[in-house]
């Protein structure tokens, strides 16, 4: 994933880096204008007397990921800005039913992955709508989409096919199901155990559920 500056930023002033422990929630927006591009967001938020683009970061229709405000405190959301990252679309997903293109969504989708593995408190990812008052990022932005990521992040568990690999903690437990002939693995050996597979294993074994 690549991020470019904005060619020529314009920044009025000196912008005030984010306490990145705060930050909760990334809020996605849309531009409600079919065309506008960064450079004409940027000319209305220096317009209305802002220290630079209101985002964090812009995503435009062929993909492309601009800093805007980066780790900066940002103007996405008045009163909620402190505490959470603004990312603007290109585009009106509100008055038109478009759909977002690929290149636009998956773009969104590496950001936002990118940005929650920076910011580890950054759990949720929200619609602007979400703060009430407006209805950005529009009926017709995937949102759902996006904020399944959550979901998507958290099937992408580690897998373990083999005893070593596995967690310390799990390893007694892995290697007496593999002796008792509970656990086999594919024809290969590899045993394709998840985080998740792992934890039950070790709880149902200090159950006593596989005896000793
Ligand atoms: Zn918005």
């Amino acid at each position: 994933m690549k991020i470019s500056n904005i060619p020529n930023q314009i920044v009025k002033g000196i912008m005030t880096p984010l306490d990145t422990n705060k930050v909760d929630t990334i809020v996605l927006h849309h531009m409600a204008h079919k065309t506008a591009g960064v450079k004409e967001v940027e000319r209305w938020h220096i317009n209305n007397g802002w220290t630079a683009i209101g985002y964090n970061y812009f995503i435009s229709f062929d993909g492309t990921i601009y800093k805007g405000r980066g780790l900066n405190v940002g103007a996405g959301v008045a009163n909620h800005n402190s505490h959470i990252i603004s990312i603007g679309f290109q585009g009106d997903y509100h008055s038109v039913k478009i759909s977002m293109p690929d290149s636009q969504f998956e773009s969104g989708v590496q950001l936002i992955e990118y940005l929650q593995k920076i910011l580890p408190n950054a759990k949720r990812i929200e619609g602007h709508k979400y703060f009430g008052g407006s209805v950005c990022p529009g009926k017709y932005f995937p949102l759902d989409e996006m904020t399944k990521l959550k979901k998507r992040g958290e099937k992408m568990e580690n897998t373990y096919n083999k005893v070593n690999n596995c967690p310390e903690w799990s390893k007694a437990t892995v290697q007496k199901l593999m002796d008792k002939g509970y656990l086999k693995g594919d024809e290969k050996g590899n045993l394709g155990l998840n985080d998740t597979m792992i934890k039950i294993l070790v709880i149902n074994d200090r159950a006593g559920i596989y005896g000793n």
